[in-house]
């Protein structure tokens, strides 16, 4: 935290994301490290009643091993200190190889670990070629534990390469959240929701709002004030503090949110607000903030995460008909609904088929909370006390005495 402009700034310079954003991914970060150092105390085992009265069933908590973390660009600081703050909490030490777009933001935590005392040795940074990297890894049987947030794609790569040496595995991976709003909401918050939830770090993060279900009887008002706050967003230099929005990462997330625009707009989507690259700074992946109406269910954009700043707004009636289409995709990470309704709150949020799911809200995350998906969005959770549990073999003692 005494580094955290310093670190804020690298971040943003390497990664693009306004400097409020990066300062609260600092925070955000630290959170975890703070939290786990509390939670070291706490590895609690067991005993359980044996059955013969000679004999005594101990159950010990020890750390895994070697842990081996691969991360993302998306949050360089935080996907580090997330996985590495429980590791070392269990006694684990860590190998991190960052994600190759923002290696710098990792290698300034790396300098503040030594300046904080963590011995050589325990906390390692590895820069280079990700395959090559991932598969001296894989088939290296001192790396007991393999720790991943990144696409589903190469998740399922690393899962399956963890198989030779039966490596314990916490896989984060792709999601496409539904952001549902039910006719009782109330409006104004779930406003608020949506804005952050879709557009926090230009639409790159993981749980960002990707399908959003309105019911129709608000539909128009919902568009109209979504499209009056989009309007005031300041897209720009991260480094200017007035600045809400920073270019996109490369290239290659650029085309794909061209891409989902154009397949949108072919297959009959209205642009209510936005929908081009923003020329005057053409320097960089600058995309508007885009919101599209109009929206069916074979679009791209509803069947891919989009990791943009992009907000496709669908129509719904049923709430039977909005759970299964919500529940309609191979990904399970976070879902979203606003309703004041205590019954609808509930069994709806009981039927997501989602590892997380905020109710009025739209930022969920936080150190003590388990983070994490079901089907193709992952496996293990991080944050929380079962976030150490990844971290941690079970040992069984059976004593006779
Ligand atoms: P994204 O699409 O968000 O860049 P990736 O899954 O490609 O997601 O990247 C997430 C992390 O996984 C990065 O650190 C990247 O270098 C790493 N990575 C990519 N391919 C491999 C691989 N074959 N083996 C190990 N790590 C990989």
């Amino acid at each position: 935290m005494d580094n955290k402009t310093e670190i804020a700034e690298t971040l943003t310079l390497e990664q693009g994301k306004p400097m409020k954003e990066a300062l609260g991914e600092i925070t955000y970060g630290a959170s975890f490290v703070t939290w786990y150092a509390e939670e070291a105390k706490r590895i609690y085992g067991e005993t359980i009643p044996a059955s013969a009265v000679n004999k005594r069933i101990l159950v010990l908590k020890q750390p895994v091993g070697v842990v081996c973390a691969i991360t993302p660009w998306n949050f360089p600081a935080a996907m580090i200190t997330r996985k590495v703050a429980p590791a070392l909490a269990a006694g684990c030490t860590v190998v991190i190889k960052p994600a190759e777009q923002t290696p710098l933001t990792a290698l300034k935590l790396a300098e503040a670990a030594e300046k904080a005392g963590i011995p050589k040795g325990v906390i390692n940074f590895v820069t280079g070629d990700a395959a090559e990297i991932g598969d001296a890894w894989l088939k290296d049987s001192r790396v007991r534990k393999l720790t991943f947030t990144g696409s589903t794609e190469v998740g399922k790569l690393l899962m399956r390469g963890s198989a030779d040496t039966v490596k314990k595995v916490s896989l984060e991976l792709g999601g496409h959240a539904p952001f549902i709003v039910f006719p009782d909401a109330d409006l104004d918050e779930a406003i608020e929701g949506v804005m952050v939830s879709k557009f926090r770090n230009n639409g790159q993060t993981c749980v960002c709002a990707n399908r959003i279900y309105v019911h129709e009887s608000i539909l128009d008002e919902f568009v109209e004030k979504f499209c009056a706050e989009t309007k005031k967003l300041v897209i720009g230099d991260g480094l200017n503090p007035e600045t809400q929005i920073g270019p996109l990462i490369d290239e290659a997330a650029f085309k794909k949110v061209e891409s989902h625009i154009e397949d949108a707009l072919l297959k009959g989507g209205k642009i209510e607000y936005g929908g081009g690259r923003v020329i005057e700074l053409h320097d960089g992946y600058f995309v508007q903030p885009t919101i599209i109406s109009g929206v069916t269910e074979d679009m791209k954009i509803m069947q891919e995460e989009t990791f943009g700043p992009v907000a496709p707004v669908i129509s719904f009636q049923d709430v039977e008909d909005v759970i299964e289409r919500a529940n309609n995709t191979p990904y399970g990470l976070a879902a979203y609904i606003f309703t004041r309704d205590l019954q609808t709150a509930i069994t709806v949020s009981d039927r997501l088929e989602y590892g997380i799911v905020g109710i009025n809200d739209g930022l969920p995350s936080v150190a003590q909370a388990p983070f994490g998906g079901i089907k193709e969005s992952g496996i293990g959770r991080e944050g929380g006390h079962h976030g150490i549990e990844e971290f941690l073999e079970v040992k069984y003692v059976s004593i006779k005495i």
